[in-house]
C-alpha cells in the first residue's frame, strides 16, 4: 500500500517536508483487530509535536494521522467470537487518538482511560491513517453517523472530540461566559458546540489572526480580540489551544474569581516560557482560579461527540488534499 512515513525526528525549520510517500507492506491483522480502507485522515497540530520529538513516536518509521475515517475491509477472529463480528464488512467507522488502553487500571475502570499509563495513541504508538489501509483494535473504532460525511467526520475525531472533552472540563453552566484562546481546528468546533450546549453563554474569542477573529464573529462569538486584549467582561472559563505560554498568562488575567483555565495542548513549546516567572499571584492565580490540562480522549468522548455533532449539525470547516 502507499503511505506517508516519518523516518526520523527532525526540525520543521530545517526539514519542511518530513514525511515521505512510499510503498510499504499492507497491515496484517492480529487477534481482535480490524482492517480499514482509509478514505480520509485529518491533519492535527499534534503531528508537529511528534515530528519534532516533543511527543515522540514509539517506533520509526511510523505512519502518522489520528483522525481516520475508513471502511471496514476485514476483521480478525476473536477468541470469544464476538467483538470483531460487531462490525460488518464495508461499515463506515472512525479511529481517534485513543488506539488502546489497558482496560483494568484504576483509570480505565473509572471511565478515565485517557489517563491510563498504557495509553497508546493512533499514529504515534501504532501506525495511523496517512495510508491506504490501517489496522486497529475492533473495540477502539467508532461508527460514523450517517448525517456526517467522511470529510466532515475526520476533524471531528480529534479537533472535535478533544475540544468536546476540554469543554466538559470547563464545568460551565448555561449563561456563564467562555473564552477561547486561539481559533483554529479545535476551537472553531468548540464554539459551535458551546453555542448548542450553552445557548445563553457568551463566547469570547482571542486570536492573533484578524481573519480568525472575523471568522469567530461570523459564527456568533460575542466578541473577538487579540490575545492580549481585555474582553468586555470577566470569564468563567477559558480553553487555550495555543502552543505557547503567553496566552496562559493572558487567560489567567481575564478569568473571574473561581474561574478555570483548561489547556488543550499535548505539549507547549519552550520559546516564551519565561513569561511564567512574571505571573502575578494576586491578579492571576488568587481567588481560587484553576488551571487544568486536557490529556488525550476517551472512547466515550468520541462517541458522545459524534452523536452530538450529528444531532446538532455541528460541522467543521475543512479543505481536502490528496494523500
Ligand atoms: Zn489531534
Ligand atoms: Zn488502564
Amino acid at each position: 500500500m502507499k503511505a506517508m512515513l516519518l523516518r526520523e525526528i527532525t526540525s520543521l525549520k530545517e526539514n519542511p517536508t518530513p514525511l515521505s510517500f512510499e510503498e510499504t507492506s499492507d497491515p496484517t491483522l492480529n487477534e481482535g483487530e480490524v482492517l480499514l480502507r482509509v478514505t480520509r485522515c485529518g491533519v492535527c497540530h499534534t503531528e508537529l509535536d511528534e515530528i519534532e520529538g516533543r511527543t515522540p513516536p514509539a517506533h520509526l518509521p511510523v505512519i502518522l494521522g489520528h483522525q481516520v475515517v475508513g471502511i471496514v475491509e476485514s476483521a480478525s477472529e476473536l477468541a470469544d467470537g464476538h467483538q470483531a463480528a460487531r462490525f460488518q464488512s464495508k461499515q463506515r467507522v472512525g479511529v481517534a487518538w485513543i488506539a488502546s488502553a489497558c482496560g483494568h487500571c484504576q483509570y480505565c475502570v473509572s471511565g478515565r482511560e485517557n489517563l491510563c499509563a498504557e495509553f497508546k495513541a493512533t499514529g504515534r504508538d501504532i501506525n495511523g491513517g496517512y495510508a491506504e489501509y490501517m489496522k486497529v483494535r475492533a473495540d477502539f473504532v467508532h461508527p460514523i453517523p450517517d448525517a456526517i460525511s467522511d470529510s466532515e467526520a475526520a476533524p471531528l475525531l480529534c479537533a472535535g472530540a478533544v475540544g468536546y472533552r476540554a469543554l466538559k472540563l470547563c464545568n460551565l453552566h448555561d449563561g456563564q461566559s467562555l473564552g477561547l484562546m486561539g481559533f483554529g481546528g479545535s476551537n472553531h468546533i468548540v464554539l459551535k458546540t458551546a453555542r448548542h450546549k450553552y445557548p445563553n453563554s457568551k463566547i469570547f474569542v482571542f486570536s492573533r489572526n484578524p481573519q480568525e477573529r472575523e471568522f469567530a464573529l461570523s459564527l456568533e462569538a460575542a466578541w473577538a480580540g487579540a490575545i492580549d486584549q481585555d474582553p468586555p467582561e470577566g470569564l468563567d472559563a477559558v480553553i487555550d489551544t495555543t502552543p505557547v505560554w503567553g496566552p496562559v498568562s493572558e487567560a489567567l488575567k481575564v478569568l473571574s474569581p473561581g474561574g478555570r483555565l483548561v489547556i488543550n495542548a499535548i505539549r507547549k513549546e519552550e520559546a516564551d516560557k519565561e513569561i511564567l516567572l512574571k505571573l502575578d499571584y494576586p491578579s492571576q492565580l488568587w481567588m481560587e482560579k484553576e488551571i487544568k490540562s486536557v490529556a488525550n480522549v476517551t472512547r466515550a468522548d468520541v462517541r458522545e461527540f459524534l452523536g452530538l455533532a450529528a444531532e446538532a449539525s455541528i460541522k467543521p470547516e475543512y479543505q481536502e488534499y490528496e494523500l
